[in-house]
């Protein structure tokens, strides 16, 4: 982690991070890269959402390290238990401290983690300024719930953090922790082809993004805005943050205070 960044506001994380990864050539494992261990009961849910597209990419030029664990792996027993009861009798299955226990303590045999992070509707909301701060990290954990839950003693003993990606409540940890890794390896500079373009994304300095067009310039008598294709490029600049600041007074004002 590096901690002075943090206090500042998004875009300049950003930026620091881009001129970091830059000057210092990268000297994380490999461009930067970041390491992210999931730990989850249901790994098969994790497949499509790590192994495609921009992840997948980033993944083979080295930005990423993903490592997926299975609880099952860890459970102990004929039957390989990985889940019990609720104490108190109320309905719906907790993921067992042992087995979860047993990943969190040998990944941190392994290696210095910068946040254990358990997935949980009553987390933190997870928003961009969130993933600018984590793609700042080095390794981390995502822990993913399911059923009912997990024993609370893990959260009480071993995890640094808790985050939830919205209110409302999944059937397990597993599609919060895929989008919060997409979230943050499309930070990582050189997973998207163009570095400047997640900044330029919604949120980013606290701004919605402009309407976006792309080739042909007229379908169907619909027209792209003539000063796109004018050629003038801080006309075009100047039109796209005129636009993102109407788009942003329009749909979410509370972003501009
Ligand atoms: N009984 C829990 C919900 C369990 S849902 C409660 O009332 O809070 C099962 C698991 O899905 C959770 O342990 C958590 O890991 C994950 N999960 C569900 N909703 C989530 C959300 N909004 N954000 C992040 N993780 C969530």
């Amino acid at each position: 982690m590096l901690p002075s960044l943090l206090s500042v506001n998004n875009i300049q994380v950003n930026f620091q991070f881009n001129k970091i990864m830059k000057s210092q050539k990268c000297i994380r494992r490999k461009k930067g890269s970041i390491r992210i261990d999931i730990i989850s009961a249901v790994p098969q849910l994790l497949e499509s959402p790590l192994n495609y597209s921009i992840v997948q990419r980033a993944k083979e030029k080295g930005l990423v390290y993903i490592q997926v664990h299975n609880i099952r792996d860890y459970a102990t027993g004929k039957y390989k238990k990985i889940d019990d009861y609720n104490y108190g009798g109320d309905a719906g299955m907790v993921l067992m401290v042992e087995p979860i226990y047993k990943i969190i303590t040998k990944l941190k045999r392994e290696r210095k983690y910068d946040e254990i992070i358990f997935l949980s509707p009553d987390g933190q909301t997870f928003n961009q300024q969130c993933a600018n701060s984590l793609s700042l990290c080095k390794n981390l954990i995502l822990l993913c719930g399911h059923y009912k839950g997990i024993d609370y003693r893990i959260r009480e003993h071993l995890i640094t953090k808790e985050i939830s990606i919205g209110d409302y409540v999944l059937s397990g940890g597993e599609i919060a922790a895929a989008a919060i890794t997409d979230t943050i390896v499309r930070l990582i500079p050189g997973a998207i082809s163009d570095e400047t373009s997640a900044l330029t994304d919604s949120f980013q300095n606290s701004l919605l993004e402009g309407p976006i067009y792309t080739r042909p310039a007229v379908f169907k008598g619909w027209k792209v805005p003539d000063i796109l294709l004018s050629g003038n490029h801080k006309k075009i600049s100047e039109w796209q943050e005129e636009q993102a600041i109407k788009r942003t007074r329009a749909l979410r004002p509370d972003l501009l205070k």
